[in-house]
């Protein structure tokens, strides 16, 4: 019989990243369309609470793999237990989110499986094992929809495309798996995380973006302000990152973050291909720009022709007044 395994994925502190139950949602959609189980793997030094966390959201099974090795991510320990976990319950279909953790993992997996795999699935189409994946290429340009001809078939799940789970269906079995022997001995070892500490959301987590765009001319302040009293996350455009202007991890778009939160606010930026690429799944877009031409304007929902430099401050006095009132 297959199984769908979705590898679920916990942020530094330990807690279930929000992707994961978006990447759940897509592993349930998979498991309806081919009669397959749904199971998911948990790997950590000590994985019981996060598999706990996990229970009630309608998988069959909860695989944990327990090894001081998982403490941290590292994709040399994590990808041979994976895979061995994968080839040992006879997966059919293995999954992530793809998060930065996801797309590094996944592919590892797959060559050891040796896998087809289809990078930031969208939707599944068909039904049994012959599955229709539909993923972007060329910066969200083409939609393809894709076929792997490989008995087991990898893959990673746009977060933002799915709704998050929702608890439901019997509390899960929680299952052992022993972590691979060569897993402690791997040749890459943690060493340390530097954690940029931020009073705002997570960006790929957040429910409100403002985003600043080369029309800052490199001051952020307005965005920032206006960040906060929304209690919003910070975003950019690659340009604003490559000049230095912003630390990188602020990058939304084909090569930095994809995010689809409720509100993405975009100032001074012209909405090129691989910006969008990264944000127009946003449920509510606003567009401040000069210029009318912006191709901003076409994903926008509101657009505002002016310059972010008088518009910022004066919405951020309105959302301010308006709380207040
Ligand atoms: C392989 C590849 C990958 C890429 N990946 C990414 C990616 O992940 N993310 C990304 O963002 N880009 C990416 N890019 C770059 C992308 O093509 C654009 O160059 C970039 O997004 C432009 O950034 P921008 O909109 O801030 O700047 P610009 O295109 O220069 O636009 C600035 C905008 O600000 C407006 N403006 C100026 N002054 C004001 C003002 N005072 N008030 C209001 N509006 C004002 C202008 O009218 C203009 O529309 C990638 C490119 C390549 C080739």
């Amino acid at each position: 019989m297959s199984i769908v395994l979705i590898v679920a994925e916990s942020q530094p502190d330990g807690h279930l990243r929000k992707a994961t139950l978006h990447a759940i949602a897509a592993g349930k959609e998979l498991a309806q369309k081919t009669g397959a189980p749904l199971h998911l793997a948990v790997l950590a030094e000590n994985p019981s609470a996060l598999a706990e966390q996990l229970k009630p959201y309608g998988a069959v099974v909860i695989h944990t793999v327990a090894s001081p090795a998982f403490a941290h991510y590292v994709a040399e320990s994590y990808a041979p237990a994976v895979a061995a976990l994968a080839s040992s319950i006879g997966a059919d279909f293995v999954g992530a989110a793809a998060t930065a953790q996801g797309r590094d993992l996944l592919p590892r997996v797959a060559a050891r499986l040796k896998a087809a795999m289809a990078s930031d699935v969208l939707a599944f189409s068909g039904s049994g094992t012959d599955v229709t994946f539909t993923r972007p290429m060329w910066a969200g340009s083409v939609i393809a929809d894709v076929k792997l001809k490989t008995s087991v078939k990898a893959l990673t799940i746009r977060a933002t495309e799915f709704s998050a789970a929702e608890p439901g269906g019997g509390p899960a079995e929680v299952k052992a798996f022993p972590a691979p022997a060569d897993v402690a001995s791997s040749p890459t070892q943690f060493v340390s995380f530097n954690e940029v500490k931020s009073a705002r959301p997570e960006l790929t987590e957040a429910s409100i973006v403002v985003s600043g765009g080369r029309g800052t001319k490199g001051d952020f302040k307005e965005i920032e302000a206006l960040a906060d009293e929304l209690g919003a996350a910070v975003g950019a455009s690659r340009a604003v990152c490559d000049a230095g202007w912003v630390p990188n991890d602020y990058q939304v778009g084909q090569t930095g973050k994809v995010v689809a939160p409720k509100l993405y606010i975009a100032a001074g930026i012209s909405g090129a291909i691989q910006h969008l690429a990264g944000m127009k799944g946003s449920k509510v877009i606003v567009a401040i720009n000069k210029d009318p031409e912006a191709p901003i304007f076409q994903v926008a929902d509101y657009g505002i022709v002016a310059d972010l430099f008088k518009v910022l401050p004066e919405l951020r006095a309105a959302i301010h007044a308006s709380k207040s009132s």
